[in-house]
C-alpha cells in the first residue's frame, strides 16, 4: 500500500477544504463572481491548510476544464501540476524563510511584471512564511502590490500575521486576509475516520481521538501520524498500535500514577516511575499527558466531562471524583505549568517528574477549600465581614508576593476578593456527600483601631476588583492591551503595549511597565490615562504607571519577576485551551501561585 496519507488526500477542490470552507467558499464566490482580490493573507496555525488552499484557488484560475461552479477539477495537466506543487511558468511557490532579503523580493516583483504565460491564465505567487520577510523586503513589494499587473495575484501565508504588522502595517491594507481556523480533534478525527475507511482500514475511535490529540490542531501531521502507525503493520487501527508506534504510555499507568496520588501513596511513586524509565518514557512527553488526565479529572469533580476523553476515561475519572478537590487538582495543574519549562530543559527529567509525583501525593489538603466556601456561604454577612478584614489589612501587605508559597491554603480572611467570589463559585464546586461537616463558619476579627485609621483615605476595595499583583497584572496583560484597542481605538498605543511587560506592583499601587525603546516609553507615558483606566477597571487599588525602558540586550528584570511572567502566560494558555478550567479559576478566583 502507498503510504504518505497526508499528500494523497491533500484537497483538490474547495469543496474538500472542510473545515476551512468560510474561506473557500468565499474564494470561490469571488473567482465565481469576478471579484478577485489581487492580493491575500492566510493566517492560521500550522497544518491548517494555508498552501493547500492558495494551490487550490491557484488551480481553480487555471483549471482547463472551466466547470461551471468555478471548482479546479484536479486532473488537467494545470491542475495536477499546481497540485503537486511541481514547477510551473504561472505559480510559483517561495518560502520566505530562506528568500526573505530585499534582492528577493525585486526579483519576484520583475517576475510579476511578466504577463501569465496564456491569455487565459492566471499568475499566482505563493509566498509561504511570509512574516520572515524583511521590512525592506516588503517595501520592495509594495508598489506592485498597489498597482499590480492584471492576471496576477499574490497569496501569502503567514502563522505570524502580527510580524507582518508589525514591519510592515501598510502592505496589510492592500491585501485581504483570511484567518483560517485551527483544526479541532473532532474535526480532525472525523477526517481521519474518512481517510482510513476510504482505504480500506477499520480503526477504534479511542485511536482515531489519540492520534487527533497527538497531532495538536494540524491535519496534515495527524495523516503523518497514521502514516507512522500503519508503516508498524497491517489490520486495524488499534489504540494499543497508536500507542505503540507513537511512544505513548498506556491509560492505566496514567490511572495507577493518580490513583497512587489519590490514596497518598507517596512511597509508591518511585517504583512507578522507574517502571515508566524502564520502558524508555519521555518524561516530557508523560507530563502533558498527565497534565492532560488532571485537567480532565477536574472536569470529572466538576461534573462536567472533555469532548476528547477515550471511553476508558469517560469511565474511570468519574469514580475518582470523590478522591480529589477542585482545588487539590488546580493546585497540582498549577505545579505542572511551573515544572514543565524546567522538565523540557532537565537533564533530569525522571528526577523532576518524580519529585513533582511525590508533591502531588503530600499535597497539603488540611485545609478543604470547599470547606471554607461552604463556611463562607452559611456565615451570614460573610462578605461584608471579608471586606471589613480586608480593609483591617495593613496596606504593606496590599501586594502580595509573587511566588510565596501555598496561597490557596491561606484563611479565607486573608484572602480578600477571594472571599465573595467564592461564595459565588459555590454552586459550581458541588458539594460532596463525603465531604465532612462545613466547620462553623469563619468571621473575621474586628479590625484594629489603628489600622482601619491608617487605611481610612483609602477607597474601601471594591469587590469586583482584583487585588493589584504582579502575577495577575502579568495574566491579564493581553486583555489589558486589547481592551485599550478596543475602548479607544488607539492602535499605535495598544501596539505598544503588546510589547511592554508589566515587571512590579508595589503596595503603593505603582505599575511599573518595561518596555525595550525610550519610544516606546514616550507612547506610554502619552497614553497614561488610558492605560490606568484600564487597569482600574480590573485591579484594586492602582494608582500610578511607571516605565522602565531595557534594552533588548541589556540587563534583564530579575529573574523572579521574569518566572513569574512565565508561570502567568503558561496559566493564561492553559486557560485558554481549557474553557472548564478557564471558568473554575474565574469561579473560584483560585490563587494559583503554588
Ligand atoms: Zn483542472
Amino acid at each position: 500500500m502507498s503510504l504518505a496519507l497526508a499528500r494523497k488526500y491533500r484537497p483538490r477542490r474547495f469543496a474538500d477544504v472542510a473545515v476551512q470552507s468560510h474561506v473557500a467558499n468565499t474564494l470561490r464566490n469571488a473567482i465565481a463572481g469576478d471579484r478577485l482580490g489581487h492580493a491575500y493573507l492566510f493566517c492560521g496555525p500550522r497544518g491548517t491548510g494555508k498552501t493547500t488552499l492558495a494551490r487550490v484557488l491557484a488551480m481553480a484560475l487555471n483549471c482547463e476544464a472551466r466547470r461551471p461552479d468555478r471548482e479546479p477539477c484536479g486532473e488537467c495537466a494545470s491542475c495536477t501540476r499546481i497540485w503537486s506543487g511541481s514547477a510551473s511558468l504561472d505559480v510559483v511557490e517561495i518560502d520566505a524563510a530562506s528568500n526573505r532579503g530585499v534582492d528577493d523580493a525585486r526579483e519576484l516583483r520583475e517576475r510579476a511584471m511578466y504577463a501569465p504565460s496564456g491569455q487565459d491564465r492566471y499568475k499566482v505567487y505563493i509566498v509561504d512564511e511570509a512574516h520572515m520577510l524583511t521590512r525592506e523586503a516588503w517595501n520592495a513589494l509594495l508598489k506592485i502590490l498597489e498597482e499590480p499587473p492584471p492576471r496576477v495575484i499574490f497569496v501569502f501565508a503567514t502563522t505570524e500575521p502580527n510580524k507582518i504588522q508589525q514591519a510592515a502595517a501598510p502592505v496589510l491594507s492592500r491585501m485581504q486576509r483570511f484567518d483560517l481556523k485551527r483544526i479541532g480533534p473532532a474535526d480532525v478525527r472525523e477526517r481521519l475516520g474518512t481517510v482510513l475507511a476510504t482505504e480500506g482500514i477499520t480503526a477504534q475511535p479511542d485511536a482515531l481521538a489519540m492520534l487527533a490529540r497527538a497531532a495538536d490542531g494540524s491535519m496534515r501531521d495527524a495523516l503523518s501520524l497514521t502514516d507512522q502507525v500503519l508503516s508498524l503493520g497491517g489490520g486495524t487501527v488499534t489504540a494499543e498500535r497508536v500507542r505503540e508506534a507513537l511512544g505513548l504510555v498506556h491509560e492505566d499507568e496514567h490511572l495507577a500514577l493518580l490513583d497512587v496520588i489519590a490514596q497518598r501513596r507517596a512511597a509508591d511513586v518511585f517504583g512507578a516511575v522507574a517502571r515508566l524509565a524502564d520502558h524508555g518514557v519521555d518524561f516530557a512527553i508523560l507530563l502533558a499527558d498527565f497534565a492532560d488526565l488532571l485537567r480532565a479529572q477536574l472536569a470529572a469533580v466538576l461534573g462536567g466531562t472533555l469532548p476528547d476523553l477515550s471511553d476508558r476515561l469517560k469511565e474511570e475519572l468519574p469514580k475518582r471524583a470523590a478522591q480529589f478537590t477542585a482545588g487539590d487538582l488546580l493546585r497540582m495543574l498549577q505545579m505542572v505549568v511551573e515544572v514543565e519549562p524546567h522538565l523540557k530543559r532537565s537533564g533530569q527529567q525522571q528526577l523532576l517528574f518524580e519529585t513533582l509525583l511525590v508533591r502531588f501525593a503530600l499535597l497539603d489538603r488540611t485545609l478543604d477549600l470547599e470547606a471554607v466556601l461552604k463556611g463562607v456561604a452559611a456565615g451570614s454577612g460573610g462578605a461584608s465581614g471579608a471586606g471589613a478584614s480586608t480593609a483591617a489589612r495593613p496596606v504593606t501587605e496590599a501586594t502580595s508576593r509573587p511566588g510565596s508559597g501555598a496561597r490557596l491554603a491561606a484563611p479565607a480572611e486573608e484572602r480578600p476578593g477571594s472571599t465573595a467570589q467564592a461564595a459565588r463559585a459555590e454552586p459550581i464546586a458541588a458539594p460532596r456527600v463525603s465531604e465532612p461537616p462545613p466547620p462553623p463558619p469563619r468571621r473575621s476579627a474586628a479590625p484594629a483601631a489603628s489600622v482601619v485609621a491608617e487605611v481610612a483615605d483609602r477607597p474601601a476595595p471594591r469587590r469586583d476588583l482584583l487585588p493589584l499583583d504582579i502575577n495577575r497584572v502579568a495574566e491579564h496583560w493581553d486583555a489589558i492591551v486589547d481592551s485599550v484597542n478596543a475602548e479607544h481605538r488607539a492602535l499605535l498605543l495598544s501596539s505598544t503595549l503588546a510589547h511592554a511587560t508589566p515587571t512590579a506592583v508595589t503596595a503603593a499601587g505603582v505599575v511599573t511597565l518595561t518596555v525595550e525603546s525610550d519610544a516606546h516609553a514616550d507612547i506610554i507615558v502619552g497614553g497614561e490615562a488610558v492605560i490606568l483606566g484600564a487597569l482600574r477597571r480590573r485591579f484594586d487599588n492602582v494608582q500610578k504607571l511607571a516605565v522602565r525602558t531595557v534594552a533588548p540586550d541589556g540587563p534583564r528584570a530579575p529573574q523572579r519577576l521574569n518566572e513569574g511572567l512565565v508561570k502567568a502566560d503558561r496559566m493564561a494558555m492553559l486557560r485558554k485551551s481549557s474553557p472548564l478550567l478557564d471558568a473554575a479559576v474565574e469561579a473560584l478566583d483560585l490563587e494559583l501561585l503554588d
